[in-house]
């Protein structure tokens, strides 16, 4: 067998806190202009209490409302997959394992954090939300989940995206989002995210009525993303693996690798593994230091590696990997010991990709072939080592949207990077 699905019953009915089993207690935000800690107040205008409740939490365990459930069960439990003919085709002893988020309605991990901040916020009295977005997964993915819930929701697309991928934007008009290309009121300027963030918190501060919600990089959104590894953990389990040797992820702000990762944390043995782009090495070549999460300095200022608020990084196509920060939660692990981090320019990272797709047939998202890059060089390490390791990476998203990107690898047209 290679492939193992978990019945509708068996999604994990709570989330995993990984606060508790941190190295060390987790440093507070600090407010924007006081550097004081920020407190629920201060982040009320733009997140209902039961996300700030959990943002702060030190529980270990947080319950999924049935609601959430309800909505997650239109694709989850998602399928734990073996990657067989490519460990035959690596010659390599290695057993590898990847947890399939392609298979969400938006083709990402993203709807995981999506559907219960729509929840929450329309459960408190919230009729509106905006966010930002770069290549557009978390802009479709909550553009989604809002239809669930009735909230109207404006999104701010980084505008290289905007006009490069006009099929991103009508997925989200499709679902009932309205899009415009940030910055707003510059229209030559190719964007980033963290001003496209900065365009989102003002329009929701403006308004009584808004709220605002981000994709990633804050902990209730890694969360909710745990949901990935504990089904992960089952399934092994089911396959007959007792732990993974390491779990690999790519890593932009953080949430598809927390989540696949988290759970893992106690188990001292297991290796965890965060791989990002040469062009954006916020882990392996970031300070960690207090930071904003946007261009303008309006969020709070968060402890985490950072490359700088103001670092614009180099157009490529992994455009999910592309922020100047990181979760604190990941920056800790991996300032602490428990994580580790690896980057690779985009060359090698498309290579993986061509091999993983003539091999086992699926077309990776260019973030999520980060993750297959370190997958690969990992089981030839194994095969090196003479080892039967068992590696575990998150197959994040789907890259069917983006085939321009395949297109300018295989034709030689990526552009060059910084190594
Ligand atoms: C957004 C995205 C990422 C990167 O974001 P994280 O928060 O680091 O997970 C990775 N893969 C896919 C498919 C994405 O859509």
């Amino acid at each position: 067998m290679t492939r193992w699905t978990l019945p509708p019953d068996r999604i994990p009915d709570a989330w995993f806190n990984v606060v508790p089993h941190l190295p060390a207690p987790p440093q507070p935000p600090l407010h924007p202009v006081t550097r004081e800690p920020v407190g629920p107040d201060d982040l009320a205008p733009l997140f209902p209490m039961a996300l700030i409740g959990q943002e702060v939490s030190a529980e270990p365990w947080i319950d999924v409302p049935g609601e959430v459930l309800d909505i997650l069960r239109l694709w989850r439990p998602t399928p734990l997959q073996r990657a067989v003919r490519l460990e035959e085709a690596l010659g390599t002893p290695a057993r590898i394992y990847f947890k399939d988020e392609s298979v969400s309605p938006a083709g990402s991990h993203k709807p995981n954090t999506a559907v219960p901040q729509a929840f929450y916020n329309a459960k408190e009295g919230i009729a509106r939300l905006t966010t930002e977005t770069g290549a557009g997964q978390w802009g479709t993915a909550l553009a989604f989940a809002c239809a669930q819930f009735d909230l109207d929701l404006q999104v701010y697309m980084v505008r290289a995206s905007y006009e490069q991928k006009p099929y991103r934007r009508v997925a989200m008009e499709t679902w009932g989002g309205a899009v415009v290309a940030s910055p707003v009121g510059e229209p030559g300027h190719p964007g980033s995210l963290g001003a496209a963030i900065s365009d989102a918190v003002r329009d929701c501060v403006g308004r009584d009525d808004t709220h605002y919600a981000l994709g990633s990089v804050l902990n209730h959104v890694l969360l909710h993303q745990t949901v990935i590894g504990l089904e992960a953990r089952e399934q092994l389990e089911l396959a007959g693996e007792r732990l993974p040797d390491v779990v690999i992820a790519s890593c932009g702000g953080g949430s598809n690798l927390g989540g696949i990762a988290f759970p893992f944390v106690p188990d001292a043995g297991v290796r965890l593994l965060a791989v990002e782009p040469a062009s954006c090495p916020t882990l392996t070549k970031g300070r960690f230091d207090y930071d904003f999460g946007d261009t303008a300095g309006l969020t709070p200022l968060m402890p985490m590696y950072t490359l700088g608020h103001d670092f614009v990084p180099p157009s490529i196509h992994a455009g999910g990997l592309r922020y100047h920060g990181d979760s604190p939660l990941v920056s800790a692990l991996v300032r602490d010991g428990r994580m580790a981090a690896v980057a690779y320019p985009q060359g090698p990272v498309f290579d993986a990709a061509v091999q993983f797709a003539r091999l086992e047939g699926r077309i990776p998202a260019p973030e999520c072939a980060h993750a297959i890059r370190a997958t690969i060089d990992e089981a030839l390490a194994a095969k090196e080592a003479g080892e039967e390791r068992v590696i575990l990476f998150n197959y994040s998203g789907h890259g069917f949207l983006d085939l321009a990107a395949y297109d300018d690898h295989l034709n030689g047209r990526l552009p060059a990077e910084p190594e």
